[in-house]
């Protein structure tokens, strides 16, 4: 049995070294770097099974168990999945079952994409940054402003175009003693390139601007479905938590393999 997962972040490695334990011939797609989008995270403190570890350390773990499975991996793009065949750019792969574990994509706020130091991801920002502006109020805003002060960039700033705040209570806490400057009711309102952001309030001049404006489900390359088509983890929408993610990844492949077991 020929199992196709797409994306290597927790869910798909999840889905693939489970079901490679079952004798499934697995092969992954990634088209960036294993382990997905917790590489970013500050710290993940609500996985029961570890203790609080930077999101580097539990990628770590991730690829170390992928790596050291059966599962086939290609470092290629899916472009296009069309039922249970997934279209890179140069091949076409065929398989009894798919799943497909693409995570999300950022909500973009193109007006700001003037200079490459706006980013969407924590990992993209340049080294040894002296400022750091943050668009966002979610947890993935204060999350990312946490793991900024703790890898010593000395000015870090939080820009609440509102003054509701959505995140977890405890990272505002932890946000409150960690020295990070915080601008509540205060949009950005223009970016120039060299980066000169004018705010309605004030015009300031950073290293670089990350932009966590939310995410939404990566999916559009999907143009087929299929019975044996499954989409599982973030990509799913809903809840975005890793263990959500990972857990949702065992269900369908025990789905899988009580579907191949009755045939
Ligand atoms: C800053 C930050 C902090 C976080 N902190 C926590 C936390 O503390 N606790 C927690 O539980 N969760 C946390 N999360 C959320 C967690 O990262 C996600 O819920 C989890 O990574 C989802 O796993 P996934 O495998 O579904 O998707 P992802 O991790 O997004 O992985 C998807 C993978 O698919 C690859 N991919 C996408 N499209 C294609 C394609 N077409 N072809 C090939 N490869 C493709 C991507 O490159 C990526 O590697 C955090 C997220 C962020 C951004």
């Amino acid at each position: 049995m020929r199992v196709g997962v797409v994306g290597a972040g927790p869910a798909g490695i999840t889905a693939a070294v489970f079901l490679c334990r079952y004798n499934f011939q697995v092969t992954i797609f990634e088209k960036d770097t294993i382990g997905g989008l917790i590489v970013n995270a500050w710290r993940v403190e609500n996985f029961p099974v570890f203790y609080p570890l930077p999101g580097e350390a539990v990628v770590e773990i991730l690829k170390n168990r992928l790596l050291s499975s059966t599962v086939k991996v290609i470092f290629e793009e899916v472009v296009e999945v069309q039922g249970t065949v997934a279209k890179t750019k140069s091949n076409s792969y065929e398989f009894d079952k798919l799943i497909v574990a693409s995570g999300t994509i950022p909500v973009r706020l193109t007006q700001f994409e003037v200079d490459p130091k706006v980013v969407y991801e924590y990992r993209f920002l340049p080294e040894s940054l002296t400022s750091l502006a943050i668009y966002g109020a979610g947890d993935v805003a204060f999350d990312s402003a946490l793991k900024a002060k703790e890898k010593g960039v000395p000015f870090v700033h939080l820009f609440n175009r509102t003054r509701e705040i959505k995140a977890l209570p405890k990272l505002v806490e932890y946000a409150e003693s960690s020295g990070i400057i915080y601008h509540e009711g205060e949009p950005i309102e223009k970016v120039e390139s060299g980066l000169k952001i004018f705010t309605n309030k004030a015009e300031y001049n950073f290293d670089a601007l990350l932009i966590c404006a939310g995410r939404k489900p990566n999916t559009d390359f999907i143009k087929t479905s299929s019975k044996d088509l499954h989409i599982v983890g973030d990509a799913c929408g809903g809840f975005r938590q890793m263990s959500i993610a990972v857990g949702n990844a065992v269900g369908t492949a025990m789905q899988i393999i009580s579907e191949v077991n009755k045939n």
